[in-house]
């Protein structure tokens, strides 16, 4: 069955075909012409017994009133006009809708066609979908591995910016980063009534960087926010205008916050001591520069491969087996869906994270060799609880590698044929045959890493919420 505005155009189509008006329809059928005006315009939907009345009357059957396809091309635009502006994007935008009389042209009504069918392309592009946004992502990852993880051009902005402030090594202090943001006319200010889909918002015009406040004195998470919005302004990002756009500024500003908190000379002289004395270790790393565990893992991979010639891999992976993040120049065979995309895959059950996760005892580093087909990893894996769950970080290398790492004395050894199925995930016959059709399990819903983003100048963020956000902070002279 068409809709009705589709029955309205065929209906007006053979009126006109027949060569009669509305009135001449009216006094045959004995409905009002405005009854049957709301049906050609699509506004009411016609019984069956007008319908039947109207296809005498044209000398046509019904179903020709009720086929799917447009009678003409013209008849096409029209449809196509009518639903573009009855969709809620374009009723959002507050503009009139345009009725396509026949006092317009077939050139007007293409051209308007024309942009309705652009802009809702280009609707569609801002609200990337969770695939477009996998994409994306794993384009970045390709594109990072190809640096090797190194983004010279930031390096070079921190090391100006942390020179500036006299901040050579050990840990970056929550003064020394107010005053690298005082340097580029910001002030830093904490709320407790952040947007909540924001994680930082700032006020360019009164030059203040609104993030939450610290839940624990010397919380280290809220130097790096404060470091990545002070990112934004030193790399003069704009509102992005894709996903591509969003994710690399994120990767940017984060890439700046880290190489601000762990510079490149202090690091690299830290690092390569390490590789000399062969003990290198992220907890140490951490540990000097009073970073987190997950940020000191992310800033060795940028530095290991340029400054100490080690390829490697870098994983998080959440409590419940699935790669939240993950980065690799060394081969590792990561687990990856059809578009190539490794988020949410679940790593297998052998590697150094898992058997991490399995442990009961987890206050030190869990140091294991890995065989793959690939190739043997050496891989460090320290895990943690977050704010909802449990987690692992695992710095992995090559076998030959580990010779420069602390913990390569360990005597865990495992074997992974993932992705082989039955490396881990395909149940043993006997298993199999004893349970299928006996059991029944509920799965957890897992939340979805990249889900769209709703729409807005700022990808992830609600405007509204924004801008309200900002007028009620605006005239409280940064007193909070
Ligand atoms: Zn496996």
């Amino acid at each position: 069955m068409p809709d009705i505005a589709m029955i309205g155009l065929r209906i007006r189509h053979f009126r006109s075909a027949a060569g009669l008006t509305l009135d001449q329809v009216s006094e045959r059928i004995d409905v009002a012409a405005s009854q049957l005006s709301l049906m050609e315009n699509g506004k009411r939907e016609p019984r069956l017994s007008v319908l039947t009345a109207l296809a005498d009357a044209f000398n046509v059957s019904v179903t020709d009133l009720l086929d799917e396809a447009p009678p003409t091309e013209r008849a096409a635009l029209e449809l196509d006009l009518h639903r573009a502006q009855s969709n809620s994007a374009y009723r959002e935008l507050g503009l009139p809708t345009i009725k396509a009389t026949r006092g317009m042209n077939d050139q007007t009504l293409r051209a308007i066609v024309g942009m309705h069918r652009e802009l809702d392309r280009r609707a569609r592009l801002a609200i990337a979908t969770p695939e477009e946004a996998r994409r994306a992502n794993t384009k970045m990852r390709w594109w990072l591995r190809e640096q090797n993880n190194y983004l010279p051009d930031i390096e070079v902005l921190a090391d100006q910016a942390t020179a500036a402030v006299g901040h050579a090594t050990g840990a970056l202090t929550h003064r020394t980063v107010a005053e690298m943001a005082d340097r580029v006319g910001l002030s830093i200010i904490h709320v407790d009534d952040l947007p909540h889909s924001a994680r930082s918002v700032l006020d360019l015009e009164n030059g203040r960087i609104y993030i939450p406040p610290a839940s624990i004195p010397g919380g280290h998470g809220l130097r790096s926010l404060a470091l990545q919005a002070v990112a934004h302004v030193v790399l003069e990002h704009k509102a992005p205008t894709s996903y591509r756009d969003f994710l690399l500024q994120r990767l940017e500003a984060s890439y700046y916050a880290a190489a601000c908190l762990m510079p490149r000379r202090a690091s690299v002289d830290f690092l390569q001591a390490a590789k000399d004395n062969r003990t290198i270790a992220i907890e140490d790393f951490r540990d000097a520069f009073g970073v987190t565990h997950e940020a000191a893992a992310l800033r060795f991979t940028n530095l290991a491969t340029e400054h100490l010639g080690i390829p490697l891999h870098f994983l998080r992976v959440s409590g419940d087996g699935a790669v939240v993040r993950a980065y690799e120049n060394d081969g590792l065979p990561l687990p990856l869906d059809a578009t190539g995309s490794t988020e949410g895959e679940i790593v297998c059950r052998y590697w150094g994270a898992r058997q991490a996760l399995g442990r009961t005892t987890r206050t030190t580093e869990h140091y294991q060799y890995t065989d793959t087909p690939h190739g043997t990893f050496f891989e460090s894996t320290q895990t943690g609880i977050g704010s909802n769950d449990e987690f692992a970080i695992t710095l992995g290398v090559p076998y030959r590698e580990s010779k420069w790492f602390r913990g390569r004395e360990s005597p865990h050894r495992a074997t992974s044929r993932c992705p082989d199925l039955t490396c881990c995930r395909r149940p043993d016959d006997g298993l199999a045959q004893r349970w299928t059709g006996q059991a029944w399990a509920s799965a957890r819903v897992h939340a979805h890493i990249f889900s769209p983003l709703p729409h807005g100048t700022y990808p992830g963020v609600d405007d509204r919420e924004l801008y309200e956000f900002l007028e009620a902070h605006a005239g409280d002279g940064g007193h909070v």
